[in-house]
């Protein structure tokens, strides 16, 4: 990690709901400044549509909160994910309210959707959605299947433009050797994301960018519940360059096109990711903070107090 100290990265795919502070800490010093959370399905099928509405609040609320006191700037997708569009009475309720979710500060694109076993149900919701991420003027974030990957990736390109979306617009991920090609040829952007043990290790995805490029490339950890690894995107950054790939490319892949992607929604401003460094965590998010009984809050000392 020597190697990349003082780069600066953009984690586009986290989701830190399922991660502790450390992760953040860990973050923080690996050179990660700002991060994208999709909004996913959180390993445990959900009853009602009020527990949709609270984790959509908590991304662009004490999330959004908790991340900034670790100096990371924290933006979300929001959407009804492949496999909970499988529960049709829940799915009609959760397109309900998604709209007055779409419209709010840090909301940088609607994700992640796209299917998961390829039912008609998940098409009906994915199609439904690349309609409310038209009409807001949004990126799309495509979560594509881990079974029948192929097609399904495939499948979601081909509705995406039936429905005249602008490739430019959508970002498609969980990519692989296999899907890759198709997914630049027709211009839209692929992100990779490195799994520990299975799927994407980072080793392959040094040779694809070998292979491929940076151009319209993104690396990305999806770090949750499961196995996975927060630090990702900095840790294939210094692989990469190990592996004499050019800076500016890992600069592109790890950083600089997440943003070029995800700033189309209007949502991003750079300077964010300089304010938030400036920590004072003994603030509260409505009367909440990431201190326990007893802690000291980090002050940065670019703030004026002197303790
Ligand atoms: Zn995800």
């Amino acid at each position: 990690m020597e190697r990349i100290k003082g780069m600066r990265f953009f984690d586009p795919h986290i989701h830190m709901t399922s991660r502790t502070t450390d992760d953040y800490q860990a973050l923080a010093d690996a050179g990660v400044v700002a991060i994208i959370e999709p909004a996913f399905w959180l390993g445990q099928p959900r009853t009602g549509v009020d527990t949709f509405r609270d984790y959509f609040n908590s991304l662009i609320g004490w999330e959004r909160f908790r991340s900034s006191q670790f100096g990371i700037k924290h933006y979300c997708t929001i959407g009804l994910n492949s496999k909970e569009a499988n529960n049709e009475r829940l799915a009609e309720a959760v397109m309900e309210i998604l709209p007055s979710f779409l419209y709010k500060e840090g909301v940088v694109g609607v994700g992640e959707i796209g299917f998961d076993d390829q039912t008609p149900a998940e098409e009906k919701y994915y199609r439904a959605q690349l309609e409310l991420a038209k009409e807001a003027g949004l990126p799309v974030q495509i979560h594509t299947p881990h079974r029948d990957k192929k097609k399904g990736t495939q499948r979601s390109m081909d509705i995406a433009l039936e429905h005249g979306l602008d490739p430019r617009m959508i970002i498609v991920d969980h990519n692989n050797e296999e899907t890759v090609k198709e997914v630049l040829d027709r211009g839209f952007w692929a992100a990779f994301t490195i799994y520990p043990f299975t799927k994407m290790g980072n080793e392959r995805m040094v040779e694809i960018v070998k292979q491929y490029g940076s151009e319209r490339i993104m690396v990305n950890s999806a770090a949750d519940w499961g196995i996975s690894d927060p630090l990702a995107v900095p840790k294939t950054a210094a692989l990469m360059h190990e592996s004499g790939i050019d800076l500016n490319d890992i600069h592109l892949v790890t950083f600089r096109n997440a943003i070029a992607a995800f700033a189309q929604s209007g949502q991003i401003d750079e300077a964010d990711f300089d304010t938030v460094k400036d920590i004072d965590q003994s603030l509260k998010f409505n009367g909440s903070t990431v201190l326990r009984g007893g802690q000291q809050p980090r002050i940065d000392k670019q703030s004026n107090i002197i303790r």
